[in-house]
């Protein structure tokens, strides 16, 4: 799922309505989800009953993210170590070499 959730306080078509003079009387929250497809920004009004599956999927995205991000730091870290293992079995070799 991508994307972001944002949730808005709107005001309505009725002029006489509070929310029309007092930020505190408008109505929501309506949430909508925002994504971006390719240089453009898209919108799209979710229904209250569909907040939380959208919540969940990008939770679920965002921690499969994070896991993909630091399996590559974990990669990185390791092939650091395999250069450092290989220097010492290269070090070692030259020692044994020059012993006999
Ligand atoms: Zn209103």
């Amino acid at each position: 799922m991508r994307g972001i959730l944002r949730s808005r306080m709107l005001r309505c078509g009725k002029k006489s309505c509070r929310c029309h003079t007092d930020p505190a009387f408008r109505h929501g929250p309506y949430w909508y989800l925002y994504w971006r497809q390719g240089d453009r920004m898209h919108c799209r009004y979710i229904p209250p009953d569909k907040v939380e599956v959208f919540q969940q999927a990008i939770a679920a995205r965002q921690a499969l993210n994070a896991g993909i991000r630091k399996a590559h730091q974990d990669m990185k870290n390791m092939r650091w170590q395999l250069k450092g293992v290989q220097m010492q079995m290269a070090g070692v070799m030259l020692e044994g070499r020059a012993v006999v």
